[in-house]
């Protein structure tokens, strides 16, 4: 009976993926409507010195849009990127000031982090965001609440791109375009080591993505309900 039980709710699960995840008390989300064919490209961990230009100039290249969620540490000293950045249209998200873990968030932390990076994006770009990604996907109930009650909400991702562990960017885009699908977050970093193929890979990634028939949007345009 039980066994039953738990069968029907994960096929309600399987079915409905969307109706889930589109509520709006979702506590994480990881994709949009999979009924259309918007994706969000998202970059982690800047701004950097200059790779954060380099994809921001590839995206202008494109002429498209993205989400960065940024460290506030980086952002205070490397300021001029985000306030391009924002300038581009791109949208911001935080992304704790310290890369601090909150998987053990009941503490005070988890709210100073997020505070101290929400300041200074306002004193840097001017900027207010209500997008939230815990360093690392990690998280626990209690830090969940407390980013809850700031009233963010808390983006994970669809496709991990493993930029992070410096894969070739043939291997990359094989990932990607293997995991796609319409309503992904593709998550990627632009604060990234010397030997990261990331820029290479989105350069192959995005006419192919766009060829394909997908279409670029930011985080919020990708959980807009239309
Ligand atoms: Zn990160």
């Amino acid at each position: 009976m039980k066994r039953g039980l738990s069968l029907l709710i994960a096929a309600v699960i399987f079915i409905f993926p969307f109706s889930l995840s589109a509520a709006a008390d979702q506590p994480v989300i990881r994709s949009g409507n999979p009924d259309s064919m918007k994706i969000a490209l998202t970059f982690d961990d800047g701004p950097h010195p200059y790779k954060t230009d380099a994809v921001l100039d590839i995206l202008a290249r494109y002429g498209i849009r993205a989400t960065f969620f940024v460290i506030g540490e980086n952002v205070s000293y490397y300021p001029q990127p985000l306030k391009r950045a924002v300038a581009l249209g791109h949208e911001i998200g935080n992304h704790t000031y310290h890369h601090a873990r909150i998987s053990e968030g009941c503490d005070a932390v988890t709210a100073e982090e997020i505070e101290k990076t929400e300041e200074i994006i306002f004193r840097t770009a001017g900027y207010r965001t209500r997008l939230f990604r815990p360093p690392e996907g990690a998280y626990d109930d209690c830090a969940l609440e407390v980013v809850k009650n700031k009233n963010y909400r808390v983006i994970l991702w669809t496709v991990d791109s493993r930029d992070w562990e410096n894969k070739s960017a043939e291997a990359m885009v094989q990932t990607v375009m293997s995991n796609v699908r319409g309503g992904s977050i593709l998550l990627f970093h632009d604060y990234m080591g010397k030997r990261s193929n990331t820029l290479e890979a989105i350069d192959v990634l995005i006419p192919r993505l766009i060829a394909r028939g997908y279409r670029f949007v930011t985080v919020s345009e990708l959980l807009e309900q239309s």
